[in-house]
């Protein structure tokens, strides 16, 4: 028996008419002869709500506490879901993370899936049952504890079991119809691509991209996941949304094929620190054991044994930081004068594979956000890639005119 991976977002589920219509697309897939397995996110906000709730709580959470509560968005959704097959004649049955189990490990609050041990899975197939509704999101630590896998992390979870189950496909249905150029919600001309590779994908999605979370694209990716990306509010057909594939499934390649945004960033400044052997791995050190995603760093020239030291990292994460340092600079014996947080930036940043064997395309990036007035504060590049660390007031504006300047529009 064939077996197909769908999964659905928190617009897809986010009321129960809303369910009762992905319910009806699973049916049709039951219908074209699959065993199914479907992922569901929380109800769209639910997940915000429970995170503010945390947040209120306790300032300095305790993040397996976070969990626990961050997590329940999803048991009521899969619930729901396989209620919903039932009525429709479907035999389903819903499964927590746990009761799988999603064996998880590494940091509460950004766990990675380990294993998923598919027998409990193939046992309830057997028994009859023709579709496994799971909660999304959810894993369980070696200690038995719940853990959640990050933001977006039921894409996670779908493509890790498409991986597992060895599914024909793993379809990402979500609020808009494939993936394209750049975000739509931030420019109207942006364009759907029929294909993406996985690298490119990879990049687009680390950088900031949240149709897909990165995880998701690199198990799709290690272990040749078909991923797709379609609405569940379209009609389905053989041709929807947007595949993301190997490269060699992708004919043209433009230069650049997509623009990322990540609104919410902080460029973090230690000044004049001790320039010896040691600095850079203790602190940067210190950042990871506090769990937080250090991305472009820069150092200077040091004068007098000294120097400044720059990173970027998410906003939310800044805190976390600022103790790391601090914790540094009395255990580590890191010597820096002061700490600057910059909350207001935002990173922008062109992605595509043409980059390797076509130059110009950082000076182009460089000229048209200065045309527009847009003053650069970092700069990150890799082989597909170029970062650009601004203003955050000036964010869309930078999205939009890099999206013209590379001739990313609708044709
Ligand atoms: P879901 O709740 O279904 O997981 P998300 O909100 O996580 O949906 O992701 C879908 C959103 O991703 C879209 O509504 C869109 O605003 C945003 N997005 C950002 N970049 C892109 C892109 N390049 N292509 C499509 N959507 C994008
Ligand atoms: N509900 C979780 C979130 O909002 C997971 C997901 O939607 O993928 O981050
Ligand atoms: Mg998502």
């Amino acid at each position: 028996m064939s077996r197909l991976v769908m999964k659905f977002g928190g617009t897809s589920v986010a009321d129960l008419d809303k369910i009762a219509n992905a319910a009806k697309k699973v049916v049709q897939e039951v219908g074209n002869g699959h065993d199914v397995i479907v992922i569901v996110s929380a109800m769209s906000g639910k997940t915000n709500e429970l995170v503010n709730w945390v947040k209120e709580t306790k300032e300095d959470y305790d993040q397996a506490e976070y969990d626990a509560v961050v997590s329940s968005g999803e048991n009521i959704t899969s619930g729901l879901m396989a209620l919903r097959l039932q009525q429709m004649g479907v035999p389903a049955r819903s499964w927590q993370g746990w009761q799988v189990p999603v064996q998880a490990t590494g940091h509460h609050e950004s766990a990675r899936i380990d294993a998923i041990p598919t027998e409990n899975l193939f046992k309830s197939f057997a028994s009859g049952h023709k579709v496994a509704v799971i909660a999304g999101f959810q894993g369980v630590m070696h200690d038995g504890r719940i853990a959640t896998l990050g933001r977006g992390g039921s894409d996670t979870t779908a493509v890790a079991f498409a991986a597992a189950v060895d599914a024909v496909r793993c379809d990402i249905y979500t609020d808009v119809d494939g993936i394209y150029t750049t975000d739509p919600r931030i420019e109207t001309n942006a364009r759907k691509l029929n294909k993406i590779s996985f690298e490119e994908m990879l990049e687009l999605a680390s950088l900031g991209a949240k149709v897909l979370q990165t995880r998701s694209v690199e198990l799709a990716m290690r272990y040749r996941v078909k991923l797709r990306v379609l609405s569940s509010f379209e009609e389905p057909s053989e041709t929807a949304g947007t595949l993301v594939c190997s490269e060699e499934e992708i004919m043209e390649s433009n230069v650049v094929s997509g623009i990322a945004y990540s609104r919410d960033e902080a460029k973090m400044t230690l000044v004049s620190v001790e320039d010896r052997p040691g600095t850079a791995a203790a602190i940067f050190g210190r950042l990871s054991e506090a769990n937080v995603n250090v991305d472009m760093i820069i150092q200077n020239i040091a004068e007098d044994g000294r120097t400044d030291m720059t990173f970027s990292c998410p906003t939310d994460q800044v805190a976390r930081a600022e103790k790391a340092l601090l914790d540094a600079k009395t255990e580590n014996h890191v010597d820096f004068v002061d700490l600057i947080a910059d909350m207001n930036a935002a990173k922008v940043s062109a992605v595509g594979i043409g980059m390797r064997s076509q130059s110009g395309v950082a000076a182009k990036m460089f000229k048209t956000l200065s045309d527009e007035g847009i003053n650069i504060k970092v700069i990150a590049t890799s082989e597909i890639k170029i970062s650009v660390l601004i203003d955050r007031k000036y964010m869309e504006l930078a999205v939009q005119s890099l999206h013209h300047a590379f001739g990313l529009e609708s044709a």
